[in-house]
């Protein structure tokens, strides 16, 4: 008996639900008691505890107890046909065992695509992917952790995943937290870089691996990419030392906010262009050789963070745009909280298109925020290398530094949604918060060694 738990109560109101948790461990017994109540943490298992006593956040520093759940979940400016949950799923736990347990959640993606009229879309009989999953003798190796699965309802092809379903994510993850040693996030690849970089930004004192990842070629097909990256994924969500949102793909494991998906047919689909990857898998198995890249343990208990602002517009410069078109845009917009410049080089615009510098202004002196990302996948933002990129600082933009387009446009929709505006969050933007961004002084540090090699 393959399987161990059938689907649980579930309370789920809205279009995106999750409808059950399978077992594909073969190493769980079928008559092993299940409960309904939170499993206790077990001792040791990834950094869930506040590291500080003092630590606000740590309301009973010590305590083994979760959080309470989180509330108040807005998402601004999300499209209306995003919805909001507030309900999760009751969780259908066994008692620990001996080996590490890992989540897998299933959001939809290729991994477990099937064709239907000459295209790729997501199975609608729920846990095809499960089922397929369980009757692979690999997934129920001794080696492997024990294995619990959640499926999404719908499950979505990740161009249809938006702010909503990070949240409903975010908060699968926290209310599991303290059940699982680590969690697999099977998702698209088109959208998988902008769920990684707003989980990284919501889950906040993150004490366990969150590893997503997706494929290529589907499950269900002889030569496929999606048996290795999930059982790569699996084998990473249960390093107990790492604490962060990565992306796993074809053999390299990346910080989630510094990926992005860089090919969308070749196998090795995801890059990390201006930051070294964390660990990597080969003949020899997993190499953490990169283990200082990765973030310390947090300073507080997980916080999660459910409110986003997603009223952020990006802009990608042609040499030759039209003018009038941002300077009206930036005249009627009412609701625009961000404009994201994606501009030459080391952010370079046309400083000399009086159209275009007004129209800039005008949407700074509108409290508009307006950051400047490179249209290069590698480097860095530098608005003071050129004339024309200083005359943008001048006006008031703000640079993103070394960000990825996703980890820019979910920072920015994380830190309004908490609440912060004007001087704060121009300041907040240049903040190293999660990884995501290398600081000045990183910066230098990196140009000092690189001078040193080259004496
Ligand atoms: N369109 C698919 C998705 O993002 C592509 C993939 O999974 O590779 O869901």
């Amino acid at each position: 008996m393959l399987f161990g738990s059938g689907a649980g109560a579930l309370h789920l109101c809205s279009l995106l639900v999750l409808f059950a948790v399978h077992s594909v461990n073969a190493k769980v017994a079928a008559d092993r008691p299940q409960i309904r109540s939170s499993a206790p943490p077990r001792a040791g298992a990834g950094w869930d505890r506040p590291r500080k006593a003092d630590d606000e956040s740590a309301e009973s520093a010590g305590s083994v107890h979760p959080p309470p759940p989180p509330t108040g979940t807005t998402i601004v400016g999300a499209p209306a046909s995003e919805v909001e949950l507030d309900h999760e799923v009751e969780p259908v736990i066994r008692h620990s065992t001996p080996t590490h347990r890992i989540l897998a959640i299933y959001t939809g993606g290729t991994l477990g695509m099937v064709k239907k009229d000459g295209t790729w879309a997501p199975p609608e009989r729920r846990g095809t992917l499960a089922k397929l999953i369980d009757s692979m003798s690999e997934f129920h190796d001794d080696g492997m952790p024990d294995l619990d699965m959640i499926e999404y309802e719908p499950l979505l092809d990740s161009s249809n995943i938006g702010p909503s379903d990070w949240v409903a994510l975010a908060k699968t993850i926290a209310k599991h937290y303290y059940d699982y040693d680590g969690f697999v996030v099977i998702h698209g690849t088109d959208t998988m870089a902008y769920t990684a970089s707003a989980l990284s930004f919501m889950l906040e004192g993150l004490g366990k691996a969150v590893v997503i990842t997706g494929s290529i070629i589907a499950l269900r097909e002889p030569f496929n990419d999606a048996r290795r990256n999930l059982i790569a994924s699996i084998m990473f969500a249960s390093q107990l030392d790492l604490a962060e949102v990565c992306v796993f793909f074809n053999d390299k494991l990346l910080r989630g906010n510094r990926a992005i998906k860089s090919e969308n047919a070749g196998l090795d689909a995801f890059s990390s262009p201006n930051y070294p990857i964390l660990a990597s898998i080969g003949a020899s198995g997993i190499s953490c050789h990169n283990r200082h890249q990765w973030l310390p343990p947090p300073v507080c208990r997980l916080r999660l963070h459910t409110n986003l602002d997603a009223r952020v517009l990006v802009l990608r410069l042609t040499p030759g745009f039209d003018d009038s078109t941002i300077a009206a845009m930036v005249t009627h917009a009412s609701q625009l909280r961000a404009l994201v410049l994606s501009l030459y080089g080391t952010g370079n615009g046309p400083s000399h298109k009086s159209d275009f510098m007004d129209a800039i202004a005008e949407a700074i002196r509108k409290d508009i925020l307006v950051v400047v990302v490179t249209q290069c996948p590698k480097g860095t933002v530098s608005l003071d290398t050129y004339e024309v990129g200083r005359r943008l600082l001048e006006i008031g933009v703000v640079s993103a530094s070394d960000m990825t387009h996703e980890a820019c446009v979910t920072k920015i929709a994380y830190l309004c949604g908490r609440g912060l505006t004007g001087a704060m969050l121009r300041s907040a933007m240049g903040e190293n918060l999660r990884g995501e961004l290398t600081g000045r002084a990183e910066r230098a540090a990196v140009v000092a060694v690189d001078k040193d090699m080259r004496l």
